[in-house]
This record gives C-alpha cells, sequence and structure tokens, in this order.
C-alpha cells in the first residue's frame, strides 16, 4: 500500500533561532521529523550573539585590570598595562561569527531546512516565510525577548545592551540604568575597563529578587569599588549637548555628565507582528506566550519555549524547554520543565551565585528556617590587602534539615554554585554537607563548615 502524503510540508517549523529554538528543531530532527526553522538575524540568538557569550568575553577582559594590581603582592612587577577596546571588540566579534557558523552546522546536520527570514503566522498550520507561505503540523514559537526602555525625554540618546558589544569608542563615563543581571553585569564590565560609571537605579539594593543578603552585600561591593551609585532615583530625561555628551537629568540628584547611556531596565517578550493573535494564540498582558507546563499554547498545534513565555528567563532553561518538547512532540518522551530551584549567576564583580530559596522567599512559603551565613576574607586577598569580603548563605528547613537555598557573593560563586545546585536538587540535608569533608583551602568549603545558626 502506498504510504499516503504528508497533509503538511513540515512536521515541525520552529520560528526564532535562538537557545530554545534551535535545541527544539535538533532534537526533533534528530527524532526523525522534518523540521524547519526561521531567523531573521543571526543563528545563536540573545544568548550567543548579545548576551551570554560576549558579555562573559567583556567580563573576563575587565578581570584582568584587577589581577595587574594585585600581582605586586605576590611578587609581580607589571609595566603599567594598556587597555585596547577595539582589540576585544574584534575578538569577541569573531568569536560569536565562529559559534553561530556552530549552530548553523547543528542545525544542518539535524536535517532542518534553514530560513533566513522573519516568519510570521498566516493561521494555526500556515507560516509566511519572506516570500514563501509553508504549513508545519506544529509550530514553535522561540522568538525571545528585547530590551524594555522607559519613556523619558531625550531616552532616544540611550542605548540598550545590543548595542554595547560595539561601541566605538569605549567611553569615558557612562551611566547605567536599572539595577538587575544587565545593569550590574555592564557596570562592573566597563567599570574594570577604566570607564567612570555611574549606576542609577530606582531601588534601594540592585538585583530584586535575590537574597536580601546578597543584595546588600553586592550593593556594598559595587559602592565600595569606586563606582558612583546613584540609588533611590530615576532618569528624567537625557539632552545631547552641541559637544556630543549627554546630560542625564536624576530624580533625587544633580545632572550627570556621560558619554554614553545604557538602558538596562529588563526585557519585554517578543511577540508583537508574529500573526499570533491572528492564529488565536493566548498572550499575557506582558506579551508573553500563555503556555502550559508542557510549553504548548492556548492553539493546540502552537508551542512556546524560552523568553517568549515569561517563564524562568535563562538560556539553560530555554534550551531544557526546547528539547523537552521535541521529546515530548517527537521521541516517545513526553515530559514537563521543571522550573524548581533553577540555579543563576550574576557576573558581576565580584559575582553572585544562588539556588533555591532566599529567606524570605522560605518564610513566605511557611518554612520555619534556619539561617548560616559566612562572612571571610578569601586567602587570596589576605595578601593584596584589598578589602574584599566573601559572603554565603544557607536557607535551610528547620523541621526537615533540607537545604531550601544556597547563595553566594564573591570570586567564583557562578563555578562553586553550579555543584551545590546538584545537591540542593536532590535534597540535601545540611547534616549531608556537615559530613562532607571540606576542601582546603578553598572558598567553597566554607559552605559545608558553617555551624552557627545565625539569630532571627
Ligand atoms: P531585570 O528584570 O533583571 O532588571 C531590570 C531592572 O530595571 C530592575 O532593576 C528594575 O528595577 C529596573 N527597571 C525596570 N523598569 C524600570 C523603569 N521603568 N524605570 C527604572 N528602572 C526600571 O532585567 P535585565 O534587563 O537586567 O535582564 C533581563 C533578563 O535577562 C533577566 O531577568 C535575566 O533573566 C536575564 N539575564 C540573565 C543573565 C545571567 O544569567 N547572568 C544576564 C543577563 C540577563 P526593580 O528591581 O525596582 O524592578
Amino acid at each position: 500500500m502506498p504510504t499516503s502524503a504528508p497533509v503538511h510540508d513540515y512536521d515541525l517549523f520552529v520560528i526564532g533561532g535562538g537557545s530554545g529554538g534551535v535545541r527544539a528543531a535538533r532534537i526533533a530532527g534528530s527524532h526523525g521529523a522534518r523540521v524547519a526553522i526561521a531567523e531573521s538575524d543571526r543563528y545563536g540568538g540573545t544568548c550567543v550573539i548579545r548576551g551570554c557569550i560576549p558579555k562573559k568575553l567583556f567580563a573576563y577582559a575587565g578581570s584582568f585590570s584587577g589581577l595587574f594590581e594585585d600581582a605586586a603582592a605576590y611578587g609581580w612587577e607589571v609595566a603599567p598595562p594598556r587597555f585596547d577596546w577595539a582589540t576585544l571588540v574584534r575578538n569577541t566579534s569573531d568569536r560569536v561569527a565562529h559559534l553561530e557558523s556552530i549552530y548553523r552546522r547543528l542545525l544542518d546536520g539535524a536535517g532542518c531546512a534553514i530560513f533566513d527570514h522573519r516568519a510570521r503566522l498566516v493561521d494555526r498550520h500556515t507560516v509566511q516565510v519572506g516570500d514563501k507561505r509553508v504549513t508545519a503540523s506544529r509550530i514553535v514559537i522561540a522568538t525571545g525577548a528585547r530590551p524594555f526602555v522607559p519613556d523619558a525625554p531625550g531616552i532616544e540618546h540611550a542605548i540598550v545592551s545590543d548595542d554595547a558589544f560595539h561601541l566605538d569608542p569605549l567611553p569615558e563615563r557612562i551611566v547605567i540604568v536599572g539595577g538587575g543581571y544587565i545593569a550590574v553585569e555592564f557596570a562592573s564590565i566597563f567599570h574594570n575597563l577604566g570607564c567612570r560609571v555611574t549606576l542609577v537605579h530606582r531601588g534601594e539594593h540592585v538585583l530584586r529578587g535575590f537574597d536580601v543578603d546578597v543584595r546588600q552585600a553586592l550593593t556594598g561591593h559595587l559602592a565600595e569599588s569606586g563606582m558612583t551609585l546613584r540609588m533611590e532615583n530615576t532618569v528624567t530625561g537625557v539632552e545631547k549637548q552641541p559637544s556630543g555628551q549627554l546630560e542625564v537629568a536624576l530624580s533625587e540628584d544633580q545632572p550627570v555628565r556621560a558619554d554614553a547611556v545604557l538602558c538596562a531596565t529588563g526585557r519585554v517578550p517578543n511577540t508583537s507582528d508574529l500573526g499570533l493573535e491572528r492564529a488565536g494564540v493566548e498572550l499575557a498582558p506582558s506579551g508573553a506566550v500563555v503556555v502550559d507546563e508542557y510549553s504548548q499554547s492556548s492553539v493546540p498545534n502552537i508551542y512556546a519555549v524560552g523568553d517568549c513565555t515569561n517563564r524562568v528567563n535563562l538560556t539553560p532553561v530555554a534550551i531544557r524547554e526546547g528539547h523537552a518538547l521535541a521529546d515530548s512532540l517527537f521521541g516517545g518522551n513526553p515530559r514537563p520543565v521543571d522550573h524548581e530551584a533553577v540555579p543563576s549567576a550574576v557576573f558581576s564583580a565580584p559575582p553572585v551565585g544562588a539556588v533555591g530559596l532566599t529567606e524570605d522567599e522560605a518564610d513566605e512559603r511557611g518554612y520555619d528556617v534556619d539561617v548560616y551565613t559566612s562572612n571571610f576574607r578569601p586567602l587570596f586577598h589576605s595578601m593584596t590587602g584589598r578589602r574584599v569580603k566573601d559572603f554565603m548563605k544557607l536557607v535551610v528547613d528547620a523541621e526537615s534539615g533540607r537545604v531550601l537555598g544556597a547563595h553566594m557573593v564573591g570570586e567564583d560563586a557562578p563555578e562553586i554554585m553550579q555543584g551545590f545546585a546538584v545537591a540542593v536538587k536532590m535534597g540535601a540535608r545540611k547534616a549531608d554537607l556537615d559530613a562532607t569533608t571540606a576542601i582546603h583551602p578553598t572558598s567553597a568549603e566554607e559552605f559545608v563548615l558553617m555551624r552557627e545558626k545565625r539569630a532571627r
């Protein structure tokens, strides 16, 4: 018997070539599905092209400045170092281009049809991509998010994080607006690269959503580093002077002069002008695609993964969502994505690492908690004389002894926290940490040496 021809051109059409979309396409292709993917910009999306990867490379560049200074305490005589911004921009851009080519190769290897065009839904099975119209049994929206810039007169003179990787020249003075991940990461990068940074944030402490002690510790570190903090302030206007300089008016302080203003005031789902409403896909007031735990939208054959769903907006989460979706649809392994105890890191200077509940979240969930903290000068800085202190915190359920959250501000916090994230996810108890032998001398060992409960 001849098999009937497929009803649609593709089994799966993915709109968006970032981390979540590429993973969904690749895995679906490896399961034998006929897959197409469309991306109007560069494959790799925010993380690879204008986010995590170039940001981390810039953070590495910034980290040298402190090391050059600290080297003297260890006997090194370092000639006054000179930093060339153009070299960093060029080398980072080359690296990103290489990663982009790997993404394309992976898609190609999985047999996916690649469209370098913007795609829009015509109806729930039809996609307009460039000048072609194709149909698919299932469609995945993986269009990510874009920077949100609050309204203020002259705010069009501000840049967003996408632009920060291509500034020419490196600004001598920069105002950074916001107190979230992106604001504190870029404030640290530009400060370490020698710019005079003013961080303007509407709150008292940076990093809302993180543990209160972490927020206080990092805010203190940023202030002590020598950058200027203008907390509990908003930007009320930006005026371009005839000299090209920008005058930034603040709600509670004197205006600040700068060569650049970077707005890092959050991101919004990239869901407009995609034909989603036309296809009947429900959107939240934020613009996020409303999905269930299997990433299925209100239209049964349309799914969404990653930041456009505004669940936990992190690359590894988008990747897990894309992978789980492809396995669910084509791999015979249906499963939701677990969004509990997702670890994350902020690559500020010093960096932050965290997993699980903050102390406030544990209280809100009705736990009776024990809190353990440690504040200590890392061995490295006992020689340099820098007044740097690392901070660590454990939030423990008093009843079961389970570690609900682990938090750190200090060198290597992101690296250290990955291992503790496994322990927290496995339900480790404080007694398990106590029973673990320390690795000495490290900073990480503090996590298994905390004995004194903090008074609450
Ligand atoms: P965040 O949501 O983390 O922070 C936004 C900041 O802007 C907050 O401090 C917020 O203040 C402030 N803000 C929002 N609206 C206004 C306004 N109208 N006026 C003044 N300030 C305002 O967003 P980011 O842009 O920093 O990052 C976006 C997302 O990207 C993050 O949520 C994160 O998931 C992801 N990301 C992750 C990274 C990592 O894993 N290392 C790195 C970079 C980004 P308030 O706190 O008062 O609301």
